[in-house]
């Protein structure tokens, strides 16, 4: 079911919780919300559609891969300034981002995973793990 994307800067500063196997309903709409906005989107968290819970979405080739409690282990590469637009509001902001991370999570199965990931891929998650932090770029 494609959900409404909170805009609310006060909600979107509140953390998520870890998220369990009782959670993964929220999946498909997390999938379906990021198809809806697909020319303007390349990732997207739970809590970006009302679920304070620590799932993302990251958009990688023509797929959506999806992470569960994602933690970053390890960065490597360079530490490069860039600049992002997010859904929640207008524009693009300048933000840091790290070129390489080692990343455990689970996946949709939530089978435990642990991958490391470049460029766009990269960037994408460390923003949508902001937002799981609630914090917003
Ligand atoms: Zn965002």
């Amino acid at each position: 079911m494609i959900r409404e994307i909170i805009k609310d800067q006060f909600l979107l500063c509140r953390k998520s919780s870890d998220a369990t196997v009782d959670d993964l309903y929220i999946i498909d709409d997390l999938k379906d919300t990021m198809n809806a906005y697909q020319e303007s989107c390349v990732g997207m968290a739970a809590n970006m559609i009302n679920e304070l819970k620590r799932i993302i979405a990251v958009k990688e080739n023509d797929d959506i891969l999806v992470l569960i409690n994602p933690v970053i282990i390890k960065t490597a590469g360079h530490y490069y300034e860039t600049e992002e637009g997010c859904l929640c509001h207008e524009g693009t902001q300048k933000t840091k981002r790290y070129e390489k991370i080692k990343v455990q999570y689970h996946d949709d199965k939530f089978k435990m995973k642990i991958k490391t990931f470049s460029g766009l891929t990269a960037q994408i998650i460390q923003h949508e793990i902001d937002h799981c932090n609630g914090i917003l770029i």
